[in-house]
């Protein structure tokens, strides 16, 4: 469905107030792996040195490095150190979004600073399951063109060469719909693969 209809390998990865997630999809099906947790992105650890505990109880946790309230306290200073104090104080995440797609310069700086953060814990995710198409959704899909056009330089500056040769990276077409269409096609198929299987075990036995 959306941007990965025909796509067989894809990973979507998930960024919003709420954390970050990922969803791995190979051959055409979602890998849960052994504990349901293969996707856990979030919570690869980027920064060594961190020592801000994550509710994982890791440290240097990428949901931690890339948290909105790190990118509106980021940007808070940006704003300040620009002259633009009056608007920092009641500064939102999609104040910083708009402004950074209409030109203004610490907003830019602010987005430029954290794609390269998203990109390193995007590209660590690529690099073990080399997708064709990396989704990106959440609110940060609402980021707009000037994060995603850096986020594609600063992917494509740490990946292999083949690698981004060959895949593309694209906001979803779903909004806030994704999970729950996503969730339903993985139950249907559950549900029409295990009855397949209680059907061919009858006839069998
Ligand atoms: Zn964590």
């Amino acid at each position: 469905m959306g941007k990965a209809r025909n796509i067989k390998n894809f990973f979507v990865f998930s960024a919003g107030s709420e954390g970050v997630g990922g969803g791995i999809i190979i051959k055409g099906n979602m890998y849960i792996g052994n504990n349901y947790l293969a996707g856990e992105i979030g919570h690869i650890r980027i920064d060594p040195a961190s020592q801000e505990v994550c509710h994982c109880g890791g440290r240097g946790c990428f949901e931690n490095i890339i948290s909105y309230d790190k990118i509106i306290s980021r940007a808070k200073e940006l704003y300040m150190e620009s002259g633009s104090s009056e608007k920092s104080d009641s500064l939102t995440i999609s104040n910083i979004f708009n402004d950074s797609n209409n030109g203004n310069i610490a907003a830019m700086k602010v987005m430029e600073e954290f794609a390269e953060l998203y990109a390193v814990g995007i590209s660590n995710g690529c690099m073990m399951i080399d997708p064709e198409l990396i989704i990106i959704t959440g609110e940060i899909a609402d980021a707009g063109d000037f994060f995603i056009e850096k986020l594609r330089g600063k992917i494509s500056d740490i990946s292999l060469n083949n690698m981004k040769k060959n895949y593309d990276i694209q906001y979803t077409s779903f909004n806030k719909n994704g999970s729950i269409l996503g969730g339903a096609i993985h139950s249907i198929n559950y549900y029409f693969d295990n009855c397949f299987l209680i059907f061919k075990k009858g006839i069998l036995h």
